[in-house]
């Protein structure tokens, strides 16, 4: 034994996941991948229960997961019929008719130390016609040209100043991912769980029992078992915290449909009466669906509204889901991981569940135990994904309560609602001076804020005053370069269904 090996006796955990959706099959290909001699991973899913499969938009840490794991991304692309997604572009949330983008970028250009915003706002104050705040954002002007290509890595200026995610085709994903783990050993049983063994002391899981009788044994679980939580919230008994009188969207209808149009680098949300709709573009079809409130709507009402709206002839009939905002009190409980689902849900309009599942896969592997658990690394997990969750709610809120609507009963209840402190602090912090409060962990970074207060209509009452140090003749024409630079470079750049044909065309059948 070297000293090493003293150090790290390091038994290999017999680590099982429990599910076979998005959550669990990017757990497995995560643990196998990057802690080969730390675990062995066993998967175990049921066909006949079937996966959710509806996530499909990302955000750009996607990319990052996909790195690690050493996947080609045309490869995967094309697996996945996956398109490029510069953000979200919001349409009637503040007022009917209006229409902003989420892009994944910062607004114009930083003078000093001295935030853009801060110039774009005295020269709106001034009345000085700056022009829309997205105008100085690359990732819009590519989104309303319908254009892409690859940030230019190790190059500053415009043509590098963003980023990207996918859209991709969410069944599709889990099955690459499998094939992936599978690769690598991990093993795999399809079957019912019919019930869940307790060590009698200690209260941890030690085996899954199946419906032919057999039993699956393990050291660490893995509750990817999706809204039911199969472990953490029905064996473990972990109690969900509600937060659905701050997000009282609680069903869905989800609709595939075919392609009618272009070919959109962006995902779409657009408000309804009692919720709002999604569309995300793939390469073979839409993603479609309409996320709304059932104390505010009926099922039938709702699905008229969906049929009425999408663009191209349905692919397959809807498919109705139920859910509630919130999450577990704690993710990881005795030796039991919730991942996906199973640790809570936030409803899509940001598109943060896949995210979710990276973070808690991240952290799990930074943490990863040996037996028995350490408390001091179940609490840390714990709080990183319970600020993660914290901050997506206050996030998503601020997009139903900022509003000026009230011509349905919904609109009226969330623009009048009472919200966290910690979202109206945030608020009247900008309100004041167009200052946005940071933090050091989790979602949403100051472009992003400035994206959704601008497109809200929450606008700062006043300037900061080092916005001064740019003379009030050159301050316009300097914001009108910008502008035209970030045209200009948008227009320059490939068709997005052209790059996509020329990088990542989809392989197999169209459906
Ligand atoms: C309407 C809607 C839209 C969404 N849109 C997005 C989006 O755009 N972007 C995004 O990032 N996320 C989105 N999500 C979330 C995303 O779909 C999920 O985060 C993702 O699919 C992960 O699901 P999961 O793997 O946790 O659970 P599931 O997909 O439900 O998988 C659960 C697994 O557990 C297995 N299982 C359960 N019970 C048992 C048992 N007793 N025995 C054996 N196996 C069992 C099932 O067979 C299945 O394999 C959306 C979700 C909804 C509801």
């Amino acid at each position: 034994m070297t000293a090493l090996d003293q150090h790290h006796p390091a038994p290999r955990l017999r680590v099982v996941v429990v599910g076979g959706g998005t959550a669990g099959w990017m757990t497995a290909a995560a643990l196998v991948r990057l802690l080969p001699t730390r675990c062995s991973v066993h998967l175990v899913e049921s066909e006949a229960i079937g996966i959710v499969g509806v996530g499909e938009a990302t955000i750009p840490h996607i990319r990052a997961f996909n790195e690690r794991l050493a996947i080609d991304e045309a490869d995967f692309m094309a697996a996945t019929r996956a398109t490029y997604k510069l953000g979200i572009e919001f349409t009637d949330w503040a007022r009917i008719g209006d229409r902003y983008m989420h892009p994944f970028c910062r607004f114009g250009q930083d003078i000093g130390s001295v935030g853009f915003q801060h110039f774009w706002n005295r020269a709106r104050l001034q009345g000085l016609g700056a022009g829309d705040f997205g105008d100085y954002a690359i990732a819009v002007a590519m989104s309303r040209q319908s254009r892409f290509a690859s940030p230019i890595k190790q190059q500053s200026g415009i043509t590098s100043a963003y980023s990207y995610a996918y859209q991709f085709d969410a069944s599709l994903f889990a099955r690459y991912l499998r094939r992936y783990s599978e690769d690598l050993r991990v093993s795999r049983t399809e079957a019912r769980i019919v019930s869940v063994s307790q060590d009698t002391v200690t209260g941890d899981i030690t085996g899954l029992k199946l419906e032919d009788g057999s039993t699956i044994e393990g050291d660490l679980f893995i509750d990817c078992s999706g809204f039911r939580s199969l472990l953490v919230g029905e064996t473990l008994g972990e109690p969900f915290e509600d937060w659905s009188r701050w997000l009282p969207c609680d069903r869905a209808i989800a609709m595939p449909c075919r392609n009618e149009g272009p070919i959109t680098p962006y995902t779409s949300a657009t408000a309804m009466g009692s919720g709002w709709r999604w569309r995300i573009p793939l390469q073979h079809r839409s993603g479609n669906g309409y996320v709304y409130a059932s104390a505010f709507v009926d099922e039938q009402t709702a699905m008229d509204s969906l049929v009425g709206a999408v663009e191209g002839k349905p692919i397959a009939s809807p498919r109705v889901l139920r859910f509630a905002a919130g999450r577990r009190r704690r993710s990881w409980v005795r030796n039991c991981v919730a991942v996906g689902l199973a640790s809570g849900f936030l409803e899509p309009l940001e598109s943060t569940s896949i995210y979710l599942i990276q973070v808690a896969i991240t952290t799990l592997i930074e943490l990863f135990p040996d037996t028995p658990v350490a408390d001091v690394d179940r609490d840390e997990f714990n709080l990183a994904i319970n600020v993660e969750y914290d901050r997506i709610r206050d996030f998503l809120i601020l997009h139903y309560h900022a509003t000026e609507r009230d011509d349905t009963l919904f609109w009226n209840y969330v623009r009048t609602m009472s919200v966290p402190d910690s979202v109206a602090e945030k608020v009247a912090l900008f309100r004041a001076r167009g200052r946005v409060e940071t933090y050091a962990r989790g979602l949403f970074l100051e472009p992003s804020w400035l994206a959704v207060y601008h497109g809200q209509r929450v606008l700062p009452e006043d300037y900061d005053l080092r916005a001064d140090i740019v003379p009030a003749d050159r301050l316009l024409p300097a914001l009108e370069r910008m502008r035209a630079e970030i045209a200009a470079a948008a227009h320059a750049m490939p068709d997005h269904a052209a790059y996509i044909a020329a990088h990542c065309a989809m392989t197999g059948v169209d459906l």
